[in-house]
């Protein structure tokens, strides 16, 4: 049986889908996204948002500050964009640069059209497992478990790294589907002793070779959410061609999580583009 969770094919279907329910739309949905400086890596990230969006039959805009920008400035672009109707995503591509307080203009972002689901009130509903918009990345790996009909439940779930991005939404979006949550991070004593206990293992670290065929258990499921560039080949924390005869399933870097963000980026609008248009 083949091991690997195919995160480029199920983006694709994904998209697929989103294109059919977007042709059953009066109008198109609209995503924003606000770019800060001219951070290289967040240019090609953009681009690449964009290039989805549109295929799929969203508006896409892209809002381009110089670093020197206001803080004032970008809240006040947000508000006009909040009260605008034909936008339903609004994102402040990360990074932004140092001197901008990040969590204010975040937090200035309608919850509704929060699709990176970074406010504090969708983090807040996340936590009491209430309908809201889950951040991206985390998101993807949920779809990606549940597209290859992986138990959770009652499962022993062992998530390494801790970051508000990754890391500390999957701890809720695992505790939801009731499995149990082991968290660990850089001050974890004994890495090995968690990380050979899980059923299913997801890494967000940015450590190339960090998880190693000793550290896991036969029949583990492996999300491996690392990206680390090196000499222009992308790696993931999990060495690979170690793990790949113990586990049960693994993600590959590239083409596991990594093109199931940007596939949640866009199902995120259009989620906000439903609420918005049956609220009316
Ligand atoms: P981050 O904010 O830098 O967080 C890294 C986490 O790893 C921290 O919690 C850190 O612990 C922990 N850590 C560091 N060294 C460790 C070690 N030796 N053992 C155990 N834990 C350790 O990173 P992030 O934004 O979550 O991203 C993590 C990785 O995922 C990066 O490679 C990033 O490029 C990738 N990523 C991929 C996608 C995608 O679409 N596939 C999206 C987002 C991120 P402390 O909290 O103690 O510092």
């Amino acid at each position: 049986m083949d091991k690997i969770i195919d995160g480029k094919k199920i983006s694709l279907e994904i998209k697929d889908e989103l294109k059919e329910e977007i042709k059953t739309f009066k109008t198109k949905p609209g995503l924003v996204v606000i770019q800060i400086g001219d951070d290289s890596a967040s240019s090609v990230y953009v681009k690449s948002k964009q290039k989805s969006a549109t295929e799929v039959g969203i508006n896409f805009l892209h809002i381009k500050y110089e670093s020197d920008v206001t803080e004032d400035e970008i809240i006040a672009k947000i508000k006009e964009l909040n009260n605008d109707s034909s936008i339903n995503g609004i994102i402040v591509q990360l990074p932004i640069p140092k001197g901008l307080n990040e969590k204010r203009i975040i937090n200035s972002i309608a919850p509704i059209k929060d699709v990176d689901g970074l406010t504090y009130e969708n983090i807040g509903k996340l936590i009491s497992n209430t309908t809201s918009l889950i951040s991206c990345t985390p998101l993807g790996v949920m779809e990606l478990l549940s597209r290859y009909n992986v138990e959770i439940s009652k499962k022993h779930v062992v998530i390494v790294g801790r970051s508000n991005l990754v890391g500390k939404p999957l701890i809720n979006l695992f505790l939801n589907e009731d499995a149990t949550v082991t968290i660990c991070h850089s001050k974890t004593d004994d890495l090995k002793k968690y990380t050979e206990t899980a059923d299913i293992l997801v890494v967000a670290v940015g450590k190339k070779g960090l998880i190693t065929a000793d550290m896991v258990n036969e029949g583990t499921v492996i999300i491996d959410v690392g990206i680390n560039k090196i000499d222009n080949k992308l790696y993931g924390d999990v060495d690979f061609e170690e793990v790949y005869n113990k586990v049960s399933l693994i993600t590959p870097v590239p083409g596991g999580v990594g093109p199931m963000t940007v596939a949640m980026l866009l199902k995120n609008t259009i989620t906000s583009y439903k609420i918005m248009n049956t609220s009316k």
